[in-house]
């Protein structure tokens, strides 16, 4: 049995100290590129139709009220709006 530990090879296949922090740089842009563009906002965002931000749930303009407390009217209605701009 290897005594030394399992990990030893997962950990040295990560390679230097540099490719680590091109891993983080690359996860924070990553982050930063799909955050809301909301200033100080820090939640994720989605693209808003017509407009190059993303926004996130909270500051979507196609979003209103609560994520969990929207109605089926609403849902219906925002279905319909999207359904006959597009027609
Ligand atoms: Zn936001």
């Amino acid at each position: 049995m290897n005594e030394s530990g399992p990990y030893d090879g997962f950990w040295s296949g990560f390679g230097s100290d540099l490719g680590e922090a091109t891993l983080v740089a690359g996860a924070l842009a990553l982050f930063r590129h799909h955050s809301c563009h909301v200033r100080g906002c820090a939640r994720l965002g989605r693209p808003v139709d017509g407009t190059p931000y993303l926004a996130c749930p909270k500051h979507h303009p196609a979003h209103q009220g609560q994520k969990r407390g929207v109605s089926q009217t609403t849902i219906h209605t925002a279905h319909q709006q999207r359904h006959s701009s597009t027609a």
